[in-house]
């Protein structure tokens, strides 16, 4: 049994069956997932959240599908909040806590949504899901569904990292490099379902993934022991971990585990593709197209997303704000990062420390704050700059020279 009641659009605000194939709402909107949240309130405490395995399935009352013994499942960790002293130090701020998304099950935060994503497609019988990609979305899809015996069909842009590449064909996704950028490979998804019947299983396009990503939220809270902090920066593409913690935070708040006090949600983009920060600074509700988007940070390079206005209303409601960084920032961040707390950014991650020290600066953040960083994938995956010098074995070492 779950504690769904129905699916509601995040426009109108009419309402769709529980148990049903849906993507987005007549009005081309993303639905919600709404839950009896009097009755959960009524099933669990906090308290029995402590008898569970550590891993976001232990949120099952907030979770969508019918059956816990449906999850797919490949070992989905609840993820670190590391402190980063060397920012708090150089600084001057009270806490700041970097949440290690890089452990989860695919490298990334990607393993949230779709995990949730591919159990509820699997319980809802579907056999054949789609989905444009940056890398690491298309990653989990591909494990996910190999794992559920779903085939899956991933478009990448012909410049996503090879090695994401690579890992999504290998974990037997049929996988196309397309001369376009993720919204392009968005169309082909969108345009092929009738000819390949396959499900649409893009960002919002569907509405489990985005509870997937809520578990953020939910964790988050448990781990600062049912309180949140001042201050969350989030590397943000099409939004769907903004909006989901946002939707966390709301839920908790209805059962009665948190109280009133919300952090500013900061939105945290690359100047080559900063289309919510845009909005944002133009005071609109809807983001256009970005042209010729273009950053190192790849899970970020989204110049469209379908949820914007969701983003900025959580950034709006929480009096948060956006903010748009250089890749030559974050590079210089993530470098710092490694070598002063020995902590791996992934660009993404990186971001978000520049946007901080950005806002250090001017004076948003500071002694009394207690702030949370997303790091949403293991550097491990990304390129790196070679450091090192060669050491010739067939002479005598020169220890004195090492340094
Ligand atoms: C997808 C992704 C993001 C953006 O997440 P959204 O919730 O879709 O905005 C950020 N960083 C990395 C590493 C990603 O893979």
């Amino acid at each position: 049994m779950s504690f769904v009641t129905h699916l509601e659009c995040s426009e109108t605000g009419e309402h769709y069956p529980r148990g049903t194939v849906q993507n987005l709402s007549r009005t081309g909107k993303p639905l919600l997932v709404r839950y009896d949240l009097a009755a959960i309130r009524k099933a669990v405490t906090r308290d029995d959240l402590l008898r569970r395995a550590p891993e976001f399935w232990r949120y099952t009352e907030f979770l969508p599908m019918q059956d816990p013994a449906n999850a797919v499942r490949l070992g989905e960790v609840m993820t670190p909040l590391l402190p980063s002293r060397y920012l708090e130090r150089s600084l001057g701020i009270g806490s700041v806590l970097i949440k290690d998304e890089g452990r989860l099950p695919t490298g990334s935060f990607k393993a949230r949504g779709l995990a949730v994503a591919v159990t509820m497609a699997r319980e809802l019988g579907l056999t054949r899901l789609a989905m444009p990609t940056n890398g690491n979305a298309g990653a989990a899809l591909a494990a996910y569904c190999a794992a559920a015996g779903i085939e899956s069909y991933v478009f990448c842009p012909d410049d996503t990292p090879d090695v994401n590449v690579r890992e999504i064909s290998f974990q037997g996704a049929k996988t196309f490099l397309a001369n376009g950028l993720i919204n392009d490979c968005g169309r082909v998804v969108g345009e092929g379902k009738e000819a390949m019947a396959w499900f649409d299983a893009s960002t919002l396009k569907e509405p489990y993934r985005i509870e997937g990503k809520k578990t953020m939220g939910l964790e988050l809270a448990e781990q600062l022991g049912w309180r949140l902090p001042s201050a969350i920066f989030y590397p943000t593409g099409g939004g769907t971990g903004l909006i989901g913690m946002w939707k966390a935070f709301a839920e908790l708040g209805e059962v009665g585990w948190l109280d009133d006090a919300r952090p500013k949600m900061i939105v945290v983009q690359s100047e080559g593709c900063a289309p919510i920060v845009k909005a944002w600074q133009d005071g609109a509700d809807h983001a256009p197209v970005w042209q010729n988007a273009f950053t190192i940070a790849a899970g970020i390079r989204v110049p469209v997303a379908i949820g914007d206005f969701l983003i900025l209303r959580a950034v709006r409601e929480s009096n948060g704000w956006a903010t748009a960084v250089s890749d030559e920032h974050l590079l210089q961040t993530r470098d710092a990062v490694a070598k002063e707390d020995g902590i791996l950014l992934c660009p993404e991650g990186a971001a978000t420390v520049a946007a901080l020290e950005i806002a250090a600066k001017e004076g948003r953040v500071g002694r009394t704050d207690e702030v949370v960083l997303f790091n949403c994938a293991t550097g491990l995956k990304y390129p790196l700059p070679a450091g090192h010098q060669h050491l010739d074995l067939n002479q005598p070492v020169d220890y004195q020279a090492l340094g």
